[in-house]
């Protein structure tokens, strides 16, 4: 559906798959253009802030590294063909090379040459962003056609001092008590391991932008690992304002949800993200935590501990195509977006109407029947109607929130709550 604008609505899986399509090109890495025109892009769907931290920055035990600019790479064989080329895939320059222009043999230039024989076709993505080294990625069947002989090799980047880029979404609610969504931004021509969570978490944050809050929301769109770690290091004041969160990464692929629980492992988020993958089909997967994956690992580092979870579709590293330019376009799907976006918007109602009431009648059941409140006849929805009723009305002891409920009930959230709101009307529950 268009809004009526020349804009699709980004809350559909087509727009959502359109964004990423419309991204995949852009060469992004932890600092560069790339995230620059990246978030550029993103905010033009949302309000967002990009933040510069200067090159050289001490954040915590790590310091923020110079600035990677890439212009063009190649290798070009005897007859001066461009035999691998920057400009077929970004996927072909290791991330972070070093310049280099020189003729090498065959036997020099070996060592800087990449692939991965259990997935022969694909090019592999690497990065050496803390060691300096330069290198060129290719398919393994490429790889060992190479003959003997002189290649020119060019990797025209630079490595100055410059700045680590971010984007910052925030969006004031009710209280000051915020929830965090924060992905990666950092990985090239990569669709579901990166461009599904950029994209996820853009379309989240459009919908809550307009619409009524009870928490405040923050939106982290960064480099990861040192984008994180740098934020976490110049925003220690905020982090205790942080009362639920979630890294959002791989959920574009048609594979069943996994959610990777917070440190704490028994977190409000890991209570209500656990909850809505139950009603999925198949069910979702939880995972314990832990101390690898993606950035909620500085969010649970023991000095913050924050209640902060990873939501998945395919997890990390145990999909073929993974960190691969088999990790494409073709991997997401709209509809697999639009059910990750489902998900999310599913935990924020949670989070947004999660509460603990006591029933004004804990003696004995209160006569439903003569508030209209009881129907005896109907299909199964009015049967889950009465059910949720009785489970709230019994649970509501001022120890039982409205999560506890529906986990206890195994009935959605959505249906205790409606269920609530309703006795809450009648005078049957008070705050
Ligand atoms: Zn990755």
């Amino acid at each position: 559906m268009s809004d009526g604008g020349s804009r699709i609505d980004i809350g559909s899986g087509e727009a959502m798959h359109a964004l990423a399509t419309e991204l995949f090109p852009i060469c992004r890495s932890i600092t560069g253009e790339g995230v620059r025109e990246t978030l550029r892009r993103l905010s033009t769907h949302i309000p967002m802030e990009l933040v510069e931290i200067p090159t050289g920055t001490t954040v915590f035990d790590w310091t923020v590294p110079r600035e990677w600019t890439i212009r063009d790479a190649y290798i070009k064989n005897a007859i001066g063909e461009r035999i691998v080329d920057f400009r077929r895939s970004n996927l072909h320059v290791m991330s972070y090379s070093t310049p280099i222009h020189a003729r090498l043999s065959r036997a020099e230039l070996r060592p800087h040459l990449f692939s991965n024989e259990a997935q022969p076709e694909s090019i592999p993505y690497r990065t050496s962003y803390y060691q300096e080294n330069w290198g060129f990625c290719l398919p393994h069947e490429q790889l060992v056609s190479f003959e003997d002989g002189t290649y020119e090799v060019c990797i025209d980047s630079t490595l100055a001092d410059g700045s680590l880029t971010y984007g910052e979404c925030f969006l004031p609610g009710d209280q000051s008590d915020e929830v965090l969504v924060s992905c990666h931004v950092c990985h090239p021509s990569l669709a579901n391991d990166n461009l599904s969570g950029i994209s996820v978490a853009t379309a989240l944050a459009h919908a809550l932008h307009t619409r009524q809050r009870r928490y405040s929301y923050r939106f982290l769109f960064i480099p990861g690992t040192i984008g994180a770690i740098a934020w976490l290091a110049t925003n220690r004041e905020k982090t205790t304002r942080i009362k639920h969160g979630l890294v959002l990464t791989c959920v574009g692929d048609p594979g069943r949800f996994h959610y990777k629980k917070s440190r704490r492992g028994n977190a409000d988020i890991d209570r209500a993200v656990t909850h809505v993958l139950r009603q999925q089909t198949p069910a979702g997967e939880v995972l314990d935590f832990s101390p690898y994956g993606y950035d909620e690992r500085q969010y649970c580092s023991p000095g913050f501990n924050l209640p902060v979870g990873c939501l998945m579709r395919s997890v990390w590293g145990q999909f073929p195509e993974y960190h691969s330019s088999a990790d494409n376009l073709t991997l997401i799907t709209p509809e697999a977006l639009a059910g990750s976006l489902s998900v999310c918007e599913q935990v924020v109602e949670i989070l947004e109407h999660n509460c603990t009431l006591t029933s004004t009648n804990p003696y004995c059941e209160p006569a439903l029947g003569k508030r209209g409140l009881y129907r005896a006849t109907g299909g199964s929805h009015v049967g889950d109607r009465n059910m949720a009723r009785l489970w709230v009305l019994n649970f509501s002891d001022g120890q039982h929130d409205l999560l506890d409920i529906a986990e206890r009930s195994a009935l959605p959230f959505s249906v205790i709550h409606a269920a609530a709101a309703e006795l809450e009307a009648h005078g049957l529950l008070r705050r």
